[in-house]
């Protein structure tokens, strides 16, 4: 603690934070809150009824630092919580470091140009001098000139990493030299908006122990793709936590936007978000390849982020070229002269920059083809642990061992009937009955199918009719987002080997919830094993036609998106 109250404002060692209602009154969650002249019914609309992850509706207000995403991230990370402050993306975190140490026109701020513009405008805000120390000639720290340009009152050294806006990353053995040097005087802040996109997304929260004036900023705005919902934090000892919560706004982020966040950083999220991440990785090497090509670009600087800098041969008239295709990069001039940044995109995205840009692009590969369709998931309960991984594109590719030998082949029906491949396996509490196994299966599945398709639910209804002998089934399905479910029909025994038949409903209930689709199966016959055989097929022959995706790219949907 020490060393913060040397570095720190002194006239604000002894600020105690804003007391709210809620917090003096410890974990008490009151029957009749009247503390906060809050309204006591939610507001009109449709968010009126959600629920933020502490239980509380919109009237009422959110909680100073959600405790559960707080500890998601921390997880995530690999940090402790208490080293976490959340706020308004990593710009409050930014400001408030600057409010927290630097006394206004006594304290300095260094910055190593090319680098990010806020530092400037928050030191500006405060009132800290700004000394700017260049990159070297490899675009690394020049650690000598840092060094000697370090005063008493530098209070914060700003370090993007990977840089904006060249997109390298910068050497960990410089920073760690600079925090020794710099402690008891200043703290180094390592900005990691991009990291997720690197080799190492680690970063430097591994010396985050070791080294206590080290600042780690990450937000959830870049890789994380919540921009939108202004999500940030800073990670630091907790001393340094404690004192900067004490100087944050007030609820600094709204229920809403936790609410987001929690949902978007579930297993299932997570996982598509790694998938979503190496398609842009990828996208990011075939762009820094093919860019060479364009007669408007002299170099292209190697990227660990989502976005690529590159030097221009003039760059107000590349920016002008641009437009003419309703294309806005990012101008660096000022930077660097010549310099533009330009985002890593979806592959048909990139395809159009490239064009543009004069580079030739191979046509037929249309880009809505090449994102995967792949998605995987370990979902565990008390009652059941099940790894899924359905691939939308590679039927015939199947591994199914649920424990009930029914459920395997009626499962293997509805994928290769379905076209998907499947690898399913469940470990359920199968002692006590099926009930468990085959719902937690259905629900399980149905996300792993939903996530696998991503955005592209069409809202186009599909059906198939089976026969199977004297059986009949009619399967009609609708990813339309709202989950519904009719089963029709009523099977005439009550075991179909050794699965039971009220099941059979309730599988397609369960996947339905999961899926957010409407499935409506109508199924008359004889025979149970056949009825519930040409369920299955005709339910996978709906799904063939749903998930199919033709040469266009294009959603099967008249809206065009949903
Ligand atoms: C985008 C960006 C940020 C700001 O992120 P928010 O969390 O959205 O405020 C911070 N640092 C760098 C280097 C960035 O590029």
């Amino acid at each position: 603690m020490d060393w913060l109250y040397d570095i720190m404002r002194p006239d604000l060692r002894d600020l105690a934070a804003y007391s709210s209602a809620r917090g003096e009154a410890g974990g008490f969650v009151p029957t009749i809150g009247i503390d906060a002249n809050e309204m006591p019914w939610p507001p009109f609309g449709q968010i009126a009824g959600l629920l933020n992850a502490a239980g509380r509706a919109p009237n009422r207000y959110p909680e100073a630092q959600p405790a559960a995403l707080r500890a998601r991230l921390g997880a995530l990370w690999n940090v402790p919580a208490e080293n976490i402050l959340l706020g308004r993306g990593s710009d409050e975190g930014i400001d408030i470091l600057m409010r927290l140490l630097c006394r206004a026109g006594i304290d300095r701020v260094m910055i190593c140009p090319p680098t990010y513009g806020m530092y400037k405008v928050a030191a500006a805000v405060q009132g800290a001098a700004v000394d700017a120390v260049p990159l070297n000639g490899d675009a690394q720290l020049d650690m000598p000139a840092v060094l000697a340009a370090c005063r008493p009152e530098t209070k914060l050294i700003f370090i993007p990493s990977p840089n904006a806006p060249m997109g390298h990353m910068m050497r960990r053995d410089d920073i760690i030299a600079l925090c020794r040097a710099r402690m008891g005087q200043g703290v180094v802040v390592v900005d990691e908006a991009y990291i997720e996109f690197s080799d190492n997304a680690d970063g430097m929260l591994p010396d985050l122990a070791a080294q206590p004036n080290l600042v780690v900023l990450r937000t959830l705005s870049k890789a994380h793709a919540l921009a939108g919902e202004r999500v940030g934090c800073v990670i630091a000892a907790a001393p340094l936590i404690d004192m900067l919560g004490r100087i944050i706004a007030p609820y600094p982020l709204p229920h809403s936007s936790v609410q987001v966040a929690l949902d978007a950083l579930n297993p299932n999220g997570v996982v598509q978000n790694a998938e979503r991440r190496k398609l842009i990785v990828a996208e990011r090497a075939r762009m820094t390849a093919l860019l060479p090509q364009s007669p408007w670009i002299k170099r292209v600087f190697p990227s660990a982020a989502n976005f690529i800098l590159v030097e221009t041969t003039d760059a107000d008239a590349f920016m002008k070229h641009c437009r003419t295709y309703g294309i806005l990069p990012r101008n660096r001039d000022t930077d660097m002269r010549g310099a533009v940044r330009l985002s890593v995109g979806a592959p048909a995205e990139n395809d159009t920059v490239l064009r543009a840009l004069g580079v030739a692009v191979p046509e037929p590969e249309k880009a809505a083809l090449r994102m995967p369709r792949l998605f995987g998931m370990h979902r565990r309960t008390n009652e059941t642990e099940i790894d899924v991984t359905v691939d939308l594109d590679a039927p015939g590719f199947m591994d199914i061992d649920t424990g009930i030998g029914f459920f395997d082949h009626m499962l293997a029906q509805l994928a290769s009937h379905g076209g998907f491949g499947l690898v399913f396996r469940c470990k359920g509490d199968l002692h006590v009955d099926q009930h468990h196994s085959i719902e937690d299966c259905a629900l399980t599945l149905g996300m792993a199918l939903k996530n696998a398709l991503g955005d592209k639910r069409g809202i186009t209804r599909f059906g198939f009719t089976a026969p199977l002998d004297e059986a009949l089934a009619q399967a009609v399905i609708d990813l339309s987002g709202r989950p519904y479910c009719l089963f029709e029909g009523a099977l005439p025994s009550p075991m179909l080997g050794d699965m039971g038949a009220d099941m059979v409903p309730h599988f397609f209930y369960s996947l339905a919830m999961a899926m957010a689709a409407t499935i409506h199966i109508t199924v008359r016959g004889d025979n149970a094993h056949h009825m519930v055989e040409a369920s299955f097929k005709a339910t996978g022959r709906a799904l063939r036609q749903a998930f199919r995706r033709d040469s266009s790219g294009e959603l099967p949907s008249t809206k065009g998106v949903l």
